[in-house]
């Protein structure tokens, strides 16, 4: 995990920066608010269940925005959807982070040149840590997104807090 200095391991001294430590508790357990809004919602589930197990990574669902770190935005995201989704995120505490899974929530998806009534982008509305493509995306996929929001927040400084320019893209084989 990064957190032990070589020289000092065999005395099992641990040297390490408050920062590294806080965000080491912080990104090893991240609670999500569940936003299934179609169809890439059943891979979010898939994930979560037994098989991929979201739990051994200390990623915990939750009903509520008070009490989550960060939102997976997985569907279609409807017009009228999208002023709802604005404001739970505005009800999430901070540092808070979006995970926008799959193409409809990317980009609009199959409904980008004819879906009047979707939005092309959950990030017109919210702003976007990690786009996760797929059509939809395998448990695997999302499982890595999860990881690049993981070395994204033990890179954070408490400082300067959370940079939300950044997003990360992962790749159709699961990279960045
Ligand atoms: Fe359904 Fe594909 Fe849109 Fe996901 S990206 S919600 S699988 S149409």
């Amino acid at each position: 995990m990064g957190l032990l200095d070589k020289k000092y391991q065999d005395s099992n001294i641990i040297i390490v920066s408050l920062e590294k430590a806080l965000n080491w508790a912080r990104k090893s357990s991240i609670w999500y608010m569940q936003f299934g809004l179609a169809c890439c919602a059943i891979e979010m589930m898939a994930t979560a269940a037994s098989r991929y197990d979201f739990d051994r990574f200390g990623i915990i669902p939750r009903s509520s925005p008070r009490q989550a770190d960060v939102m997976i935005v997985a569907g279609t995201v409807t017009l009228k959807m999208a002023t709802r989704i604005k404001r739970l995120y505005e009800q999430m505490a901070e540092p808070r982070y979006v995970i926008s899974m799959g193409s409809c929530s990317n980009c609009g998806g199959p409904y980008w040149e004819h879906g009047y009534h979707v939005l092309k982008g959950v990030d017109r509305v919210v702003p976007v840590d990690v786009y996760v493509p797929g059509c939809p995306p395998r448990p695997e996929a999302l499982l890595q997104g999860f990881l690049h929001l993981h070395n994204k927040i033990m890179n954070e400084s408490l400082v300067e807090g959370v940079d939300p320019t950044k997003p990360v893209v992962v790749d159709d084989k699961g990279g960045e």
